[in-house]
């Protein structure tokens, strides 16, 4: 069986050690003995049908731009359309910022989204640099944050967890990143699935369960992932 992960904006949008995610979903497929491969999906490139998981990293507010543009129209619905039709989805900071309705930089105008996620992001004054701790359904997630965007989810939203440690959405509500099907948005880099193995694996089995077979993923020796997790969630409670 193979795994297709379609990686967007690799070049523009990879911020803080974002590409992790995607050798850890490509790694801990092939581990299960799948077939996992990486189809960048850049500026002006075309959607594959065939994509199981996405990924959407953090950029700076000049790339998010040119992202915002490439996003409109056809390639948004695109990936809209795969994520409504059981595609999975991770998406990070401002690659999460470009999946609400739009994202409001200090300068320029408003940089318009695909509307994934109910939300709308607005450049705060304040920039949120740190560790993170996140209560889930995935259990706790760990990575850490570094935006001035403030994401305000909207009544149709579902927000990923509640923040423990850190400042999440807004640092106000106690939110923190959203769901819809199976798309995940978040703040969280770090890069956050090597040290949070069963969000990797939940990605993994949506995304090939997207066909209609059920996928049981076997359990993998997970010693050293959780024991960089352990010592993430120590570092975070420490520096809080
Ligand atoms: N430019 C956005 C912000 O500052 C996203 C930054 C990021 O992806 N880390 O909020």
């Amino acid at each position: 069986m193979k795994l297709t992960i379609g990686w967007l904006y690799p070049s523009k949008m990879n911020i803080y050690g974002d590409r992790g995610n995607v050798l850890a979903l490509a790694q801990r497929a092939r581990w299960r003995g799948l077939d996992a491969e990486i189809a960048p999906i850049g500026l002006g490139d075309p959607v594959p049908r065939e994509v199981d998981v996405f990924f959407f990293g953090g950029g700076q507010d000049q790339e998010q731009v040119s992202v915002s543009r490439d996003l409109q129209g056809p390639k948004g619905q695109a990936v809209k359309d795969a994520v409504e039709g059981g595609a999975a989805m991770l998406a990070v900071c401002g690659g999460y910022q470009l999946l609400g309705h739009e994202y409001r930089p200090h300068d320029g105008e408003p940089l318009l989204g695909i509307g994934l996620f109910d939300l709308v992001t607005v450049a705060g004054r304040e920039r949120f640099i740190g560790n993170v701790v996140v209560d889930t359904d995935f259990g706790p997630l760990v990575g850490f944050e570094n935006h001035s965007g403030l994401t305000h989810l909207g009544p149709n939203a579902r927000p990923l967890g509640r923040v423990r440690v850190g400042r999440g959405n807004n640092g106000r509500d106690g939110t923190e990143g959203a769901r819809h099907r199976n798309a995940v948005g978040c703040y969280l880099h770090g890069s956050l699935l090597p040290k949070n193995p069963r969000l990797t694996d939940w990605l993994i089995a949506s995304g090939l369960g997207r066909r209609g077979d059920g996928v049981d993923l076997p359990p993998l020796n997970d010693a050293m992932e959780q024991a960089a997790h352990a010592a993430a969630m120590e570092r975070a409670v420490r520096t809080r």
